[in-house]
C-alpha cells in the first residue's frame, strides 16, 4: 500500500512529536518550520561574549511527563536529562529560612503530607490544613471534587485550608512554576491536575527532572537527526501563510513564497495566534472551534542570566517565597561544570509587571534580591548578564480558559490541531505539547487513516486558488 503523507506546520515539541509518532506508522512526512531553527519555545542560542549556549528559559520536567520521557528515549535524547533518585525541592521562605520539600516514600497522599510536615515556614494549622488537601486530592482523583474548581488557585487553596503563609512560601512558587501565572489569575482545576498527576501516581512521578545540556541538544538536534535518518523531510525557514479549505477538507497549504503544498493529512502545531492567521477568515468567524481561540491569552516569562566569578548557590536550583524572582538555577551544577564563570539563571513567571521594564531595571531587581538571599553574593563579581523576555511563553491558565482550548480533531476532516495550548487536561507545558500529538495520532490511527466526509471535489476554488484532482501526495 502506498504510504500516506502528512504535512506538519511547526517544529516545536508538538510538531516534532507528531512527526516521530507518524513516522512509526509508516507516514511520509514533511515538516515546515518558519524559524531557521527547530525547538519552538524550547531552544538555546549562543552567547558570543561568554562563548556558551544559553536556553531561552529554564525548562523543568517531572517524572509524570510520561509521553515526553518516552519520546526523548525514542529519539536517543533521554541522556540529556538529570533524573534525581528522589524528589527534593529546596526552598527559601519569605523570612529567608532555607527549607526543603521532600515527599516521603509512603503511598499517596501520605507522601505529600510527609513532605509538608517537614517544611519550615508552616505552622501546625497549615499542616493540619494539608490533611484536608490530601483528602481533596483523593476525591479529585475519583472525579468527585468537594470544593469548586471553577475558582482561582488562591481561592481554592484558602477553601482547602491553606494559610496566606503557606501560600506565599510554598504554593505560590509551585503555582508559578507549573502554571506560569499568578495564583489569583490561574484556574484551580489546572493546579489540581498537576497535583493529582505529580503526587498521586508513583513516587517517580513527582521527581523534578532538569535538562543537563542546552535545550537544542534535548530536542531540536536529536529529533531532526532521528527523522532525517528515516528519510523524512524537515525544513526550516519555511513559513506557511494560509491553509486552503474546500468541502470540509484542507486541500493544501500556501507558503509565504506562494508555493502550494498538498498532503493526505495536515497537522497544525503552531501557537493559537499563528493558527488564527492561517485559517481562512470565514471559518474563524463561523466555527466556534476557531472563534474561541480569540479568547485565549498568553503569559510571559522573564529569565535573568548572571555570570559570576564565584559559585553562589549550594544546590542545582531553589524556589523563593515572597520575592519577585521566583526560582534560581545553578547552571554549573546542572551541567556538572566546576569552573568559572558561574552561571545563575533567575526566573520570573507570570511576569506581566516586568516584561516591559528595561534590562537594567530587571537586573537591579534580581541583584538586590540575590544579595539578601545568598551570603556569597556580596563578595561575588558580576562578569556578564543577559535578560531574556518571552512575552508569549505559555497559555495563561486563566479561570474559564479550559473551555476554549480545542480538541485535537478540528472541524476539517483531514486536519488536526496540536500544541501545548490545545485541550489535554494539562497546563501548557512540554508534556501537554507531546500529549496533544499523541492524541491526534491515536485518533488518526483509530479512524483507519480515512476521511470521513463525502467525495472530494474534482476542481474547486477557494480564496482565489485553483486546486486540481491529482492524488494527494506532496507537490
Ligand atoms: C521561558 C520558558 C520557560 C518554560 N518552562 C517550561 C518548563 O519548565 N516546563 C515545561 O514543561 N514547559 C515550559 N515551557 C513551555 C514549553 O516551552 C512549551 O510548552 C512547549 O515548548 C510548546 O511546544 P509547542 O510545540 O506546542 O509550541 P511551540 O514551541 O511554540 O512551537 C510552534 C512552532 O511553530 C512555528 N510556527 C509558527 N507559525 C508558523 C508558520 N506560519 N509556519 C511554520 N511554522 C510556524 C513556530 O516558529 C514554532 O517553532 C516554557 C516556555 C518558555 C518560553
Amino acid at each position: 500500500m502506498k504510504s500516506k503523507s502528512a504535512l506538519i506546520i511547526g517544529g516545536g515539541f508538538a510538531g516534532l512529536s507528531a512527526a516521530v509518532f507518524l513516522d512509526a506508522l509508516g507516514f511520509k512526512i514533511r515538516l515546515l518550520e518558519k524559524k531557521p531553527i527547530l525547538g519552538g519555545r524550547a531552544y538555546s542560542f549562543l552567547d558570543k561574549k561568554i562563548g556558551s549556549w544559553v536556553d531561552n528559559g529554564q525548562h523543568l520536567l517531572i517524572g509524570a511527563y510520561h509521553e515526553t520521557l518516552k519520546l526523548l528515549e525514542n529519539i536517543g535524547a533521554k541522556r540529556h536529562l538529570l533524573i534525581p533518585s528522589k524528589t527534593e525541592v529546596p526552598l527559601i521562605t519569605e523570612e529567608g529560612q532555607p527549607t526543603s520539600f521532600n515527599p516521603s516514600s509512603l503511598p499517596p497522599p501520605l507522601n505529600l503530607l510527609g513532605g509538608f510536615l517537614k517544611l519550615k515556614g508552616l505552622n501546625w494549622r497549615d499542616k493540619w490544613g494539608l490533611v484536608k488537601l490530601g483528602r481533596e486530592l483523593q476525591n479529585l482523583k475519583k472525579g468527585k471534587p468537594r470544593f469548586p474548581l471553577d475558582q482561582n488557585v488562591d481561592e481554592w487553596l484558602e477553601d482547602v485550608g491553606q494559610s496566606q503563609r503557606a501560600r506565599t512560601n510554598f504554593w505560590d512558587p509551585l503555582t508559578l512554576a507549573t502554571l506560569n501565572d499568578d495564583p489569583k489569575v490561574a484556574g484551580a482545576g489546572m493546579l489540581a491536575a498537576v497535583l493529582v498527576k505529580g503526587f498521586l501516581g508513583s513516587n517517580f512521578d513527582s521527581r523534578l527532572i532538569i535538562p543537563n545540556s542546552p535545550l537544542n541538544d534535548l530536542l531540536a538536534k536529536p529529533a531532526r537527526e532521528y527523522l532525517e535518518i528515516r528519510g523524512q523531510k524537515i525544513e526550516t525557514g519555511m513559513s506557511v501563510k494560509k491553509i486552503h479549505v474546500l468541502d470540509n477538507q484542507v486541500q493544501g497549504v500556501e507558503l509565504e513564497s506562494g508555493e502550494l503544498i498538498r498532503a493526505d493529512y495536515y497537522i497544525s502545531a503552531v501557537p493559537f495566534a499563528s493558527l488564527l492567521r492561517l485559517i481562512p477568515e470565514g471559518f474563524v468567524e463561523s466555527e466556534p472551534y476557531f472563534c474561541n481561540l480569540k479568547k485565549l491569552k498568553n503569559s510571559p516569562i522573564v529569565s535573568i542570566n548572571l555570570w559570576f566569578d564565584q559559585d553562589l548557590l549550594d544546590s542545582p536550583f531553589v524556589g523563593i517565597g515572597g520575592k519577585k524572582v521566583h526560582w534560581y538555577f545553578n547552571k554549573n551544577k546542572i551541567y556538572d561544570e566546576s569552573h568559572p564563570p558561574y552561571h545563575v539563571m533567575g526566573v520570573i513567571s507570570g511576569a506581566y509587571q516586568f516584561v516591559d521594564l528595561s534590562k537594567d531595571e530587571i537586573m537591579k531587581i534580581a541583584l538586590d534580591e540575590l544579595g539578601g538571599l545568598f551570603p556569597k553574593a556580596g563578595k561575588a563579581h558580576l562578569i556578564h548578564s543577559l535578560v531574556n523576555k518571552e512575552r508569549k511563553a505559555t497559555l495563561s491558565p486563566q479561570v474559564g480558559s479550559e473551555a476554549w482550548r480545542p480538541p485535537q480533531k478540528s472541524p476539517f476532516d483531514n486536519f488536526y490541531v496540536i500544541g501545548d495550548w490545545t485541550s489535554t487536561g494539562l497546563p501548557a507545558t512540554i508534556e501537554s505539547a507531546v500529549l496533544s500529538a499523541r492524541l491526534a495520532v491515536d485518533d488518526l490511527e483509530k479512524r483507519g487513516f480515512s476521511f470521513s466526509s463525502g467525495p472530494r471535489s474534482q476542481t474547486g476554488r477557494e480564496d482565489g486558488l485553483f486546486l486540481n484532482k491529482e492524488s494527494p501526495t506532496f507537490q
